[in-house]
């Protein structure tokens, strides 16, 4: 069954040219309720364990260091079937192939710096929230 959830991080390429208001924008007109949210830095260490699951891929270097170079916006966002909705909002991870209006499509420079992540499964919504936020900051 589909929770109401989802994780999004805004990332360093989107933090670092000023979308974080414009992407924030865009969430809330689609219907996403902010439910925790922090203006945050990962290191190496945190990023790497992070996208653990992508170590054996070629790019997983790239992606620690990049994830890692400059300060993210992390949030837990609320609304019916948000894993879903989420990830059609924000697009396909290569923006040159990301469909009109959709968050990458307008702010992503290229597949490695592509503006926002989402997560991709209501069980890896629930594992990212609980890296960054404690259950306090979950309610
Ligand atoms: P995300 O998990 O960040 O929402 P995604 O689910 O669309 O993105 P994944 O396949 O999970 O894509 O890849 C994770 C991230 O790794 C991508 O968002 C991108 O930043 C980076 N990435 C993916 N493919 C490549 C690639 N070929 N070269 C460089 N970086 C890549
Ligand atoms: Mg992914």
């Amino acid at each position: 069954m589909a929770t109401n959830r989802t994780f999004t991080m805004i990332k360093p390429d989107a933090v670092g040219n000023n979308y974080i208001g414009g992407i924030l924008k865009m969430i809330n007109e689609a219907g996403f309720r902010i439910v925790s949210m922090k203006y945050t830095r990962l290191s190496k260490e945190s990023a790497g364990e992070f996208y653990a699951v992508h170590s054996a891929r070629p790019f997983y270097g790239e992606l620690v260091d990049y994830m890692s170079s400059g300060s993210i916006v992390a949030a837990i966002l609320e609304k019916e079937n948000a894993v879903a909705d989420f990830r059609n909002l924000i697009g396909a991870t290569d923006p040159t192939k990301a469909e009109e209006g959709t968050i990458r499509k307008i702010y992503a420079k290229s597949i490695a710096a592509n503006a926002v992540h989402g997560s991709d499964s209501d069980e890896n919504a629930a594992i990212e929230g609980d890296f960054f936020f404690s259950k306090l900051e979950r309610f």
